[in-house]
This record gives C-alpha cells, structure tokens and sequence, in this order.
C-alpha cells in the first residue's frame, strides 16, 4: 500500500484541518489556500490521478462531486458560486499523486486558479 502525504492525512497520521470523513471520501482544508473556502476532497483509496482511476470508479469519482456541493453549502458559499478543480498530471499542474477536487470559493476567481 502506498503511503503519500494524502494517505496519511485521510488516517490522521498526518495532522490536517479534517471536514469530513466517511468510508470512502476525506476532506480537510488545503495548507495553502487560494481562497477564504480552499478544501481538498479526497477518496480514501490511493489513486494516482484521474488517469489511474477506473470505469468501476465512476460512483466514487461522483460522489466526490455530491461531497463538494454539501460542503459549499456547509461553507455558506453555495449560492454565490465556487470552483471545482481537478489537476492532472504536469501539464495540469499536479504536485501531489493522490487524486483529488479542490472546492474553492469565497471570493470572485480570476482565471485560472484564486
Ligand atoms: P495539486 O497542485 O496537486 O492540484 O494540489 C495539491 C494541493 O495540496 C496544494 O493546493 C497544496 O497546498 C496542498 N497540500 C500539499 N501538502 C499538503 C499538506 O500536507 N496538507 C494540506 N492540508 N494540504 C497540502
Ligand atoms: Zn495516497
């Protein structure tokens, strides 16, 4: 089992801002934020990037998208809008290879990122 920086944040090993956690999907704030709302939203399994993730995926990659919308609710962002973002790979500006959405907001974003 793969043991990245993500890995140990969703069992607590590591210390993080956690928001929320269940079987499959972990939360916490992201250490730099972009944004007054910056959260990570995390499936508790270690894929790689959304290049690694499978047909038999789609489920969890879906509910990663139920996830950010109840926290931008929770947040009290909703209503005025937020951003998901998903890094792939160099091109995309991924630094760390444990797939994951940003959910961004609480602010007006300028292209591309905060
Ligand atoms: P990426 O650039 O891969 O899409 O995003 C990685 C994000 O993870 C960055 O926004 C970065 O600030 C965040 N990050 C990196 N290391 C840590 C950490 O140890 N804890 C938390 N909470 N966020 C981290
Ligand atoms: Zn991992």
């Amino acid at each position: 089992m793969e043991r990245c920086v993500f890995c140990r944040i969703i069992t607590g090993e590591l210390p993080s801002k956690q928001l929320y956690h269940d079987e499959h999907l972990t939360a916490f704030r992201d250490i730099h934020p972009v944004a007054p709302t910056h959260i990570l939203i995390v499936p508790n399994r270690h894929i790689a990037s959304l290049n690694e993730a499978a047909p038999e995926d789609e489920r969890l990659l879906g509910s990663m998208f139920t996830l950010a919308r109840q926290l931008a609710r929770q947040e009290g962002i909703a209503d005025e809008g937020y951003r998901l973002i998903v890094n792939t790979g160099g091109h995309g500006g991924q630094t760390i290879y444990h797939l994951h959405m940003h959910l961004i907001g609480g602010q007006r974003m300028r292209h591309p990122m905060g």
